[in-house]
This record gives structure tokens, sequence and C-alpha cells, in this order.
């Protein structure tokens, strides 16, 4: 097996350790340009130790918040950070832009598969103020890239984590796929 990008032998995976964090990289900084309205000066929320360093080392010219996610109760992350009320009465309060969430791609689809399985309604974002910043990165690929810079993997409160990584493992595209026709019908 070979790297997508530079070619080198690999043992597994779509890209080298050195690769993935240059892919990561640039995936989170496409998303945050098109998607998060992030100007000069704006003002930024960053709760645990891998959202604080894309804040601080993609975005230079921001204002960035340090606050830890279990003082708004998150003590790990899915979907129901956005109906989180102390986090968004913080960020109302607090005239702060915007939050950064360590979600990765499978979190919609996740939620999604929950609510389907347990008959429940979506949660829709209360507002547009949560920011996913890993819409286009796997949990997998995540902590491959928390491994090669030292950072806290997040912890993710999956309902079905083992249960799309079956399935991908199965019918690789599988979590793409689903990400993206969750996100047609704005689930979160
Ligand atoms: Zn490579």
């Amino acid at each position: 097996m070979r790297c997508k990008r530079c070619e080198q032998e690999i043992a597994k995976g779509e890209f080298c350790r050195r690769c993935l964090v240059k892919v990561v990289e640039r995936r989170v900084r496409k998303d945050i340009r098109l998607k998060a309205g992030i100007n000069k000066g704006t003002k930024i929320l960053v709760m645990d130790p891998l959202s604080a360093y894309f804040a601080g080392n993609l975005l230079p010219a921001v204002e960035i918040v340090r606050k830890s996610a279990s003082s708004f109760g998150i003590r790990q992350w899915d979907s129901y950070v956005y109906k989180n009320s102390a986090l968004n009465d913080f960020l109302n309060r607090k005239g702060i832009d915007i939050a950064f969430a360590p979600l990765p791609m499978e979190t919609g689809p996740d939620h999604y598969l929950e609510c389907l399985f347990s008959g429940k309604k979506p949660s829709q974002p209360a507002q547009g103020k949560i920011f996913p910043l890993f819409s286009h990165v796997s949990a997998d690929e995540l902590e491959l890239f928390c491994r090669s810079k030292k950072l806290t993997f997040p912890r993710f409160g999956g309902y079905s984590l083992g249960f799309l990584d079956r399935m991908e493992k199965s019918y690789p595209g599988t979590k793409a796929s689903l990400a993206k026709a969750v996100k047609q019908q704005n689930i979160k």
C-alpha cells in the first residue's frame, strides 16, 4: 500500500503519518474558510486542546477565549453539544462569535442512526454559533493526528461508532456517503 500523497510505502490507511497531518490541516483550514465566517478579530471559544491547536495555529488574527468543556457539563463530544444551554447562554452573554467543537465526520451519521433506532427526533443546532471542526476528518484520522502532534484525543460519545466502523470496513466509503446524505437533511 502506498501513501496517496507522497507514494511512500505504508502499512494501512490512505496516507503516511506526515502527509496525514498536512491533509487534516488542509481540510480543516478549508472548512473554516468556507463555512465558519471568521474575520480578523472574531471571538472564538475553544474548549479542548485539539480545537485550541487549530484556533492558535491556523488563525493568527482572532481573539481566543478558553474555557473547559466540563464547565458546560460536556463530558463527551457528540451532537448534543448543539443543544447545550449552558454553552449557548455563555456564547450569547459573552458576545462570542463562534465555538469550535471537535466533532468528527461520524457525528452527524452517528446521531442520525441513534435517532433512527430509538425513535427520537434528530437535534437541530439551536444556533449557528457552534462549529463542527472536523466535518471532513474521521475519528481514526483524528486519533493519528493527535498522536503525531502529542495532543489529547477528545472523548467521543458515539452511539454507533463501532457499527459505523464495521460498515466502513465491509463497504469502504460508507461514512463519507452517510455524512453527505445526513448533511443534505441538515442533521448535525
Ligand atoms: Zn505521504
